[in-house]
C-alpha cells in the first residue's frame, strides 16, 4: 500500500505541505480530527503559530493521540511552529508541547528586525548542493540532548535536527520546490 502522510491542518501552513508531499509522489491527508490519523504513515506538523495550534490541539483532541502516536514511534516533522510543537522545553514560556524531543527552542528567536530571511544551509544528510531555506519567524534550537542528531546550523545554530522518529525544522522546506527534505523525512 502507497504510504498515506498525514499534515495536521489546523492552522498554517499545510497545503504548501501537501502540495511537496504531491511533487514527492505520495499520497496525504489533511488532519483536523482524530478519527483522521487512523492509518497514515507518517505526520508533518507545520510553520504557523505554535501557541494556536497547541492549543487546537487540545480543543480538537488530538493532542493525546499524536503524543501516544509519536511514543510508539510515528514518524513525524515539525517545521518552524511544528519544530516547537516537538520540543521538550520552550525558552520562556508554558504553552502546550507536545515535548517529543528532547530540545529546547527559542521562539522568534531570530529578531525582530530581521522578520523573515532567506539562507543556504549546508545538510550533509542530504549532500550537495547546499539547501535555500526560508525562515520566517523563525525558533531555533538552543540545546539538543545526547540522543538528538543535530543535521544543520546557521552558524553557531541548530537549525535542522532529528531524534529517532521526528525530525524539526526551524525554516519552511515546503517553501522553496527543494524536494530533499521532505524525501529524507519519507524514508524515515
Ligand atoms: N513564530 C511562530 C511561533 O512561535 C513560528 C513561525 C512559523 O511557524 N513560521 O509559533
Amino acid at each position: 500500500m502507497a504510504a498515506k502522510v498525514g499534515v495536521l491542518a489546523l492552522q498554517g501552513a499545510f497545503q504548501e505541505h501537501q502540495k511537496m508531499l504531491a511533487d514527492c509522489g505520495v499520497e496525504s491527508r489533511p488532519i483536523r480530527k482524530p478519527e483522521e490519523l487512523k492509518g497514515i504513515s507518517s505526520l508533518i506538523i507545520p510553520g504557523g503559530e505554535s501557541t494556536t495550534i497547541g492549543k487546537l490541539l487540545q480543543d480538537f483532541g488530538l493532542f493525546d493521540v499524536i503524543l501516544q502516536m509519536g511514543r510508539e514511534g510515528l514518524p513525524i516533522f515539525g517545521t518552524c511552529a511544528g519544530l516547537i510543537m516537538l520540543a521538550g522545553e520552550i525558552a520562556g514560556s508554558r504553552q502546550p508541547r507536545l515535548g517529543l524531543m528532547d530540545i529546547t527552542v527559542e521562539r522568534n528567536a531570530f529578531g525582530r528586525q530581521v522578520d523573515s530571511f532567506e539562507t543556504d544551509l549546508e545538510i550533509p544528510a542530504i549532500g550537495q548542493p547546499s539547501f535555500r531555506a526560508v525562515f520566517i519567524r523563525a525558533p531555533y534550537i538552543t540545546g539538543a540532548g545526547a540522543g538528538v542528531e543535530v543535521l544543520a546550523r546557521h552558524g553557531d545554530k541548530i537549525v535542522l535536527a532529528r531524534q529517532d522518529n521526528c525530525l524539526a525544522a526551524a525554516f519552511h522546506p515546503e517553501l522553496t520546490g527543494d524536494r530533499r527534505i521532505h524525501n529524507y523525512f519519507l524514508r524515515m
